[in-house]
């Protein structure tokens, strides 16, 4: 019988899945609602699509509940090599994305996640006596909320252009490409559209700031993270919005190529889209819950706190309207920014389903 449940089968429900096996409970005692069985499937078609090859996040960027050994000691001792701990020690390892594919299919296997999957989606979260009905499908006392992203972003003047193209979708290079966007994966399609031979114009509204984390370091510490909590509503939204500005890390590595690129007249930066084959929309995704039919309706019909375009939550991500000692509505990733900036990595999904996990032991009616 579960006693708990997870909606959303991505990488945030992943961890959440291993935080809870950690704690104690049985794989059939969680439930996971998803209409993926393999947890990094939403991200790995993402990050096929950009060509990804090493991951964002460094050695602690795993799925794992406890943080040590990241992922840089398990290749040290993988390789029988040092060099990922040495690199670690200075902030400058990478694990690749095929090492990060091959951990999750491992823990996987092993923390019994497919035992714990239940196909389907869930349309509405309901408040009810001991807990929370999901759809009908039974009433779960602790449930956390992991939907990911709600949708992709396109500017709406190219919705319909036959030209245009999601970053984040499968897509090769024409000849002539233009980028609209300046983050961090609007770098990377510049870089793999030069590297494909093309000519490339980056359409950018503002200049990207150059910083290697889209979140200041800082909000990653406990310190950090309490003078965040501290600040006043207004503050932490602006805070939030700064951190979703267009960011690409400082290095040779990314100006080389396009200084060189540029040399050559391959490399532009114009204001608009232009005669371009094709554009490449590397604009993110869709920003804010009401974006989400699920938790726009959890808002609706539970007069939900919000600022902006976030929920507001606990600091420990729960929904506090929903969440005391006998029941537990928590979210996770993208969604749980309000309690955690990076919320939307693999150490902030980590944040979330600890908490989460440490409820669900604690509470006394189980
Ligand atoms: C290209 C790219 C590279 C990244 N690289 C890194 C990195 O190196 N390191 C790092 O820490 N982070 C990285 N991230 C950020 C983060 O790890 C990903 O965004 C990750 O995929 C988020 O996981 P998630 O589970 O929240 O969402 P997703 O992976 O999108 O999964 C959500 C799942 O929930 C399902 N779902 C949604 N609504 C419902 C519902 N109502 N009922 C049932 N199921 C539902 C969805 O269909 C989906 O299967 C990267 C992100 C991108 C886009």
């Amino acid at each position: 019988m579960a006693r708990c449940a997870v909606v959303g089968s991505g990488l945030g429900g992943f961890v959440a899945h291993a935080a809870l096996r950690h704690a104690g409970l049985e794989p059939a005692e969680i439930a996971v609602f998803g209409d993926t069985a393999d947890p990094a499937a939403p991200w790995r078609a993402r990050a096929a699509a950009i060509r990804q090859r090493r991951m964002r996040s460094e050695s602690d960027g795993h799925c794992h509940p406890a943080s040590f050994p990241g992922l840089a000691a398990r290749e040290a001792v993988r390789l029988r090599d040092p060099l990922p701990l040495l690199l670690s020690a200075c902030d400058r390892y990478r694990p690749t994305v095929d090492a990060f594919l091959r951990h999750v299919e491992e823990l996987r296997e092993r923390s019994g996640w497919d035992e714990s999957l239940r196909p389907g989606r869930v349309e509405r979260v309901r408040a009810v006596a001991g807990g929370f009905d999901l759809d009908g499908q039974g009433v779960f006392a602790h449930v956390l909320l992991a939907p990911g992203h709600p949708g992709l972003a396109l500017p709406e003047e190219l919705a319909g252009d036959p030209r245009a193209v999601h970053a984040y979708e499968p897509h090769e290079y024409a000849a002539r490409v233009a980028v609209v966007g300046a983050g961090m994966a609007a770098a990377t399609e510049w870089l793999n559209a030069l590297a494909a031979g093309a000519e490339v114009v980056s359409v950018r509204r503002r200049e990207p700031a150059r910083r290697p984390l889209n979140v200041a370091r800082p909000l990653f510490s406990k310190r950090g993270l309490a003078a965040f909590h501290a600040e006043p509503r207004a503050r932490r939204a602006e805070l939030l919005r700064s951190f979703s500005a267009p960011s690409y890390p400082p290095g040779r590595a990314w100006d080389e190529p396009l200084e060189r690129a540029a040399r050559e007249g391959r490399f532009r930066v114009e204001p608009a889209v232009n005669g371009a084959e094709q554009v490449i929309c590397a604009t993110g995704f869709r920003r804010g819950y009401e974006h989400d039919p699920l938790l726009r309706r959890l808002v609706a019909e539970h007069g939900l706190d919000t600022e902006e375009r976030w929920i507001v939550l606990a600091g420990d991500c729960t929904v506090p309207a929903l969440t005391d000692g006998s029941r537990t509505l928590a979210l996770a990733g993208v969604p749980a920014q309000w309690a955690y900036p990076a919320a939307d990595t693999l150490v902030g999904m980590k944040y979330a389903a600890r908490r989460f996990a440490r409820k669900v032991v604690s509470c006394p009616t189980r």
